[in-house]
């Protein structure tokens, strides 16, 4: 199709409509309606020797090939291709015969050795806006990304910090992988590489990543570790990228921040229609950080989680899904080495397409951009879409949606939970502080509730102030839509950096 357009394009239908609905100041538009920087550079790796299953018509070739004995036993590493890393401790005190590069794992099968050796991997770093405070945003690791997705995702950070009030700005990066084919060490060493290149652009007041897709506190420790490593001042710098692991640095409530953001959400929109969401009904997209978290939290809430599907399978239970025995399938047990919900025993598999059209009440979409298509729109049965992941409906997907009265809590302000926890464990490491679960939920519920209050009004217009927030300088005086309306919010706090510091010439 010759006029599709891209993901940044589709992102920037609704800047375009709110920046008509405001009159944004045409420079403060140009400025902002491209990235401040686009960075892409490529990061290689020495790969190690991997064993690949052969096929079953190869097993006749080599039926008498000996089994071969490798009692290291972390010798080989299971990948979630199906390959194993051939580790060099494998040949400690092993007993291997191979045959033309073939050997036979007992109980694994026939294995032919593929060779290692260096590899070339595209990475990204689109720095978006910074009029607000330094760049802020994920690294996701993952198989299909690219500088239109990351223009996309890193914009959406600039909307998202300044929605929810945070002094920061937006960016977006990462590696075009597909990380669960890469062993555990040369997922390290590909990430002292980005950290390598990139780090003159990165810094606690410069740009901060954070865990998104693909990623998570492990790879924020090495990244951490590689910035600040022979700094003078180390301990300075710690606020160098936010998702840590809380023994070192990081914040607790930051694991589960961007579920709960995405709860509080819900609970205020089911406040204002005195809907209960004891026995709601729940399906979620996505089962990892964002996913797995809003699902524990809403079960918590009394919720019935009725299907999950995610890249690999999907699970369904008309009675609702043991959630904790979920997470431990899923998160909890070594061998699931895609981290799926398929093969979990206490749901029936349903297929993807049915899963869109399963009865509930709630839709948490919590995985990848562009889910909810036109078609998928048509084909929900749900009263409120929450959006967990970054951009899940596309304009037309969104234009369904309304049509048929379907709630929509856009991305910017649901899932805006994670960064803003980011901001505080930043916070936290300035000032050498650590603050309770408790009390970091307690500003969390503060930030994104009195934010999400100021979006409704606007969508409603409804200028006032109440207790937790004050809509009066946000109003436009029309009614709008609740993603025009998140938008407005945010270009506006925006416009303000430019208009009240001016453009240094
Ligand atoms: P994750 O890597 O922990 O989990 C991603 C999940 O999506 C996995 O369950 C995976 O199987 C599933 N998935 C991938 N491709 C899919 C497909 N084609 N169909 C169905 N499911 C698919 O990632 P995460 O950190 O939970 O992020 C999920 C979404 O939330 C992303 O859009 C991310 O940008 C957004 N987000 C994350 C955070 C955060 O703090 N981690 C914050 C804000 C927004």
């Amino acid at each position: 199709m010759a006029n599709r357009k891209t993901a940044f394009q589709e992102s920037m239908e609704t800047f375009d409509r709110a920046a008509d609905l405001i009159r944004l100041h045409p420079r403060v538009r140009l400025e902002i309606e491209e990235p401040d920087f686009e960075h892409i550079f490529y990061v290689t790796i020495d790969t190690r020797d991997r064993l690949v299953p052969l096929g079953p018509e190869e097993d006749a070739r080599f039926g008498d090939l000996p089994p071969s004995d490798v009692r290291a036993a972390d010798a080989l590493e299971p990948l979630g291709d199906g390959k194993f890393v051939l580790h060099r401790r494998a040949l400690l005190e092993a007993d291997i015969t191979i045959r033309r590069g073939v050997l036979r794992i007992p109980g694994k099968g026939l294995f032919r050795i593929e060779r290692g050796g260096p590899r070339k991997f595209k990475a990204y770093r689109v720095q978006h806006n910074q009029v607000r405070g330094p760049y802020k945003g994920g690294i996701r690791y993952h198989q299909d990304v690219s500088l239109d997705l990351f223009k996309a995702l890193a914009a959406d950070m600039t909307w998202k910090t300044a929605i929810a009030e945070i002094p920061f700005g937006g960016a977006k990066g990462g590696i075009r992988i597909d990380p669960f084919a890469y062993s555990k060490e040369e997922m390290e060493h590909l990430t002292l590489r980005y950290v390598y290149k990139l780090k003159n652009l990165m810094g606690p007041f410069l740009d901060i990543p954070a865990p998104d897709v693909g990623t998570h506190g492990e790879i924020m420790a090495i990244m951490m570790r590689q910035y600040t490593d022979g700094e003078r001042e180390k301990h300075r710098l710690r606020g160098v990228v936010t998702g840590k692991d809380v023994r070192i640095g990081g914040s607790e409530g930051r694991l589960k921040a961007t579920g709960q953001g995405v709860v509080y959400c819900i609970e205020e929109w089911a406040r204002e229609r005195a809907f209960a969401l004891k026995g709601a009904r729940v399906l979620v997209q996505g089962f990892g950080n964002v996913g797995a978290s809003a699902a524990e939290l809403l079960a918590g809430l009394g919720a019935k989680i009725v299907a999950v599907n995610d890249a690999h399978g999907t699970v369904h239970s008309d009675a609702g899904i043991d959630v904790p025995a979920l997470v431990q399938h899923v998160h909890g047990n070594p061998a699931n080495l895609r981290r799926t919900v398929a093969g979990f025993t206490g749901a029936a598999a349903i297929s993807k397409a049915d899963f869109w059209g399963v009865e509930a009440d709630l839709l948490v979409p919590a995985a990848l951009g562009g889910e909810l298509t036109a078609d998928v729109a048509e084909r929900l049965r749900v009263r409120l879409v929450a959006e967990g992941a970054n951009g899940p409906t596309t304009p037309e997907g969104d234009r369904v949606l309304a049509a048929r009265g379907i709630d929509v809590i856009p991305d910017v302000i649901c899932n805006a939970g994670g960064v803003t926890v980011s901001y505080f464990e930043w916070l936290q490491n300035q000032r050498l502080e650590r603050w309770s679960e408790a009390e970091v939920n307690g500003r969390l519920a503060r930030i994104i509730k009195s934010n999400y209050g100021v979006i409704r009004d606007i969508a409603a217009d409804r200028p006032r102030k109440t207790d937790l927030h004050d809509s009066r300088p946000f109003a436009i005086g029309r009614t709008t839509d609740v993603r025009t309306a998140a938008m407005v919010l945010a270009l506006k706090r925006i416009e303000a950096h430019y208009l009240l510091e001016g453009f240094s010439q």
